[in-house]
This record gives C-alpha cells, structure tokens and sequence, in this order.
C-alpha cells in the first residue's frame, strides 16, 4: 500500500514555512539576547521586533504600538475579554457574544459570569451567521463589550463585522473579534471595521505555535494580564518570544503578499471537494454558508455515519481531518457550532470538517473523494438506522 499523507486539518494548525523556521533559527543560536538588556547585541533583537510589529500592524491598518505580542490566539482572546471586564464593567455589567465562538471566548465568558457577569450568547442562523439586529436588540444600557468572531473555525461561516462594527460604535460600545482563523484569509481593516480589539495567531497562518497577538485600539483602556517586567509598553510582561515574534512577523508577511493568489486557488479546489462530495455522496449537508465562506473550509453532516469512525477510517488512508467535536475529544458530544445551527444530534455527529492549505491539491481532493464515498458506503452499510431507512425507502 502507498504511504499517503494528506493534511487537511489547516484549521487545527498548519505547517510551519521552511522559511519562517529559516527567519527564525539565528534568533536562537546567534542573536539569543534579551531585548531588554543595554549593550549592541541584544538591541538588534529589539529592533527586530520592532519591524515585525510594523509588519503586522500594517496587515490591519494599525499601528505598530496598538499590537501586543502574546502567546497565542487563547491568551489574546482571555486578555481582551477580562481585562475589558475589569476596565470597562467594575462592578458588573453585560457582555455580547455569539453561540458559535470559540471556547477561548466562551469558556472565559463563562468564567465571567461566574463573577458577576452578565453575557447574551446570540443565536446563529442556519448557515451560522449571526444578525446584526439581533445583536443591536439585545443591547442593554450596561453593555460594555460585543466579542464576535470573523470567521468560525468549524464551519468557515463568515460573520458580518463591519456591520456589527458599526453598530458597536454607534452605542459607544468596545468591539473585540476573534479573527484567528480569517486573519490573513481575508482583508481585514481595523478602522473599515470599527473594530477596537482583534486576537490572531501564528500557527493558523503557517507560523509558529505559542506566538499571536492582540491588536488594541489607541485609547482603550486595557490592563496589563501578565504583571511583571515593562514589555509590551507594561501591559503584557515577560521576556519577549524573539524567534517567535520574528516567525510570526515572517508568516504575517508572507501570508499577506500570497493572500489573493492563495485564496482563490483555496476557493476554486473548495468548491471542487464541496460540488463533488454534494454529487457524488447521498444523504450529506454542507454546513456553513456557501458563499460567505474561509477560503479553506469544507464542513459535510453524512446522515447515518458517525464523524469519530469516518476519521479513524481516514486517518487508515492517510487523511487527516477532523470532525465536529474536534476541541471536546474524549467527549461525545457534539460540536456546539452544528448544535448551534440547528442540526439535530444524530446529524451534527456524522460530521466531517476538511481544511486546506496552501499545498492541497487537486489529486489529493481526487483521492479524499474516492477513499470518502468508499468508507461512507461501509459504515453505512454497517448501520441497522441506514438499513431501516433503505427499507423503507424501497417501500414508497
Ligand atoms: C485556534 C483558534 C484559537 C486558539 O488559538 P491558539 O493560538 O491555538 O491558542 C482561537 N480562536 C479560533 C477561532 C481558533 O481557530
């Protein structure tokens, strides 16, 4: 049997660029430095990261001083929500989210609700997307923060910012998205937005694990979330991540200068997996919206399949995806996301998500389709639930 090796699990993290590792390999042998010390040497680290924070900033039309290094996209969205909890409702008040967000934003929503907190989880529609009236009704005259994601990470749904943006500053409230998976998949721009916090991270975009940011407006009043030394203008302490701020910076840029050609290439070998697994496997849904989609994301329900049996299968022919529990493993409950747009619970665990990258091609989608319709075949004809529905089927 040939080894194959089909990564198409870019939203869970991606490969690291040769050239990232490359940019970033001196800053550990040679130019080890602390950025904070006095002498020549370890100053060039500090004008390194200063670049990089350009580099970054101008990817969202910021400025370099409103990007804050942290140590990924968990951390930036933790920081942004407590520290907005803590500056802007001491004593209380009411936060807006959505159900679809990622469990960095829900788990510490949770957490603040556990303290005093108020916090309205929007309802999405079918194809996950939230309202903006919706959203605009349910403000209250104690709301200080609406946190919606750019985009989701299961089903590539993405969300109306800019209107949600605009309505935010309309009412004077602070505006956070979670953009790490649309952050360098589609232009984004702070101030066309309205947007006053974003968190982003390296390893979705084809830089390093642990390193990310939180880009904050000028004038929020953020606090420091880890207290210690002066780094990061006194709101986030610690010896600064070099190599990990110059690998983030390295695949900030490259990622920006190949975003068109690599999105569409992305869109056109999506909607080739999507079209073919739409005609060519029964009983399947595409979740997401179709149109207002990641460039990379594929999300199918198969009726009568269980998502955990067909990634075992696939994983057998050397296909890495994932399904939609991929954060609660161990867990059998189903994706919050599939649950959150209506799906029923046998539905939303036949799940399967596929995410390309900048290396997918068109003959691995041939043979992710073959291998996909030949294992669904199987473990259909392994399920007494697709037995009774064929019977019955032949009866009409
Ligand atoms: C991956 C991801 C995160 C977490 O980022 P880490 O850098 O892994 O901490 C947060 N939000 C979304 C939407 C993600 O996809």
């Amino acid at each position: 049997m040939e080894n194959k090796f089909i990564y198409l699990d870019n939203a869970a993290t991606t490969k690291t660029a040769p050239e990232v590792v490359e940019a970033m390999l001196p800053y550990y042998t040679e130019y080890f430095g602390n950025p904070s010390s006095v002498y020549g040497f370890a100053s060039k680290n500090k004008e390194e990261i200063a670049k990089q924070r350009e580099v970054i900033a101008s990817a969202l039309g910021a400025k370099a001083n409103e990007i804050y290094f942290t140590a990924g996209g968990s951390e930036s969205d933790n920081w942004a929500l407590k520290a907005a909890a803590e500056a802007y409702g001491p004593n209380g008040g009411h936060i807006i989210t959505s159900k679809i967000e990622h469990h960095a934003i829900l788990h510490t929503c949770e957490y603040l609700e556990k303290r005093g907190y108020k916090v309205t989880y929007l309802d999405v529609d079918e194809n996950g997307r939230v309202d903006p009236a919706d959203m605009e009704a349910s403000i209250r005259e104690d709301t200080f923060l609406i946190s919606i994601m750019f985009a989701n990470n299961e089903i590539g749904t993405i969300q109306p910012i800019s209107e949600i943006g605009q309505i935010a500053k309309k009412h004077n409230i602070l505006f956070h998205t979670d953009a790490v998976q649309a952050f360098a998949q589609i232009p984004i721009h702070v101030d066309e937005c309205g947007i006053d916090m974003l968190s982003a991270s390296g390893h979705k975009l084809n830089g390093p694990k642990g390193i990310g940011f939180l880009y904050i407006r000028k004038g929020v009043k953020i606090r420091s979330f880890v207290h210690g030394g002066s780094q990061e203008r006194k709101r986030r302490a610690g010896t600064e991540n070099v190599p990990g701020i110059i690998g983030l910076g390295t695949a900030v840029a490259r990622a920006v200068s190949t975003m068109e050609e690599r999105t569409a290439k992305e869109c056109e070998l999506r909607d080739y997996l999507i079209s073919r697994i739409s005609r060519e496997i029964p009983y399947c849904r595409l979740n997401g919206d179709s149109v207002k989609r990641l460039p990379n994301n594929v999300n199918f329900s198969f009726q009568f399949v269980e998502g955990e049996s067909l990634l075992i299968m696939l994983d057998m022919k050397g296909i890495c995806a994932s399904s939609g529990s991929a954060c609660t493993s161990g867990s059998l409950d189903p994706s919050h996301v599939l649950l959150a747009i209506g799906l029923p619970h046998e539905i939303a665990h036949g799940s399967l998500r596929m995410t390309l990258g900048e290396d997918t091609t068109h003959e691995e989608l041939d043979y992710v389709v073959d291998v996909l319709k030949e294992i669904v075949q199987n473990l259909r004809n392994m399920s007494p639930l697709y037995e009774d529905f064929m019977k019955k089927e032949e009866n009409v």
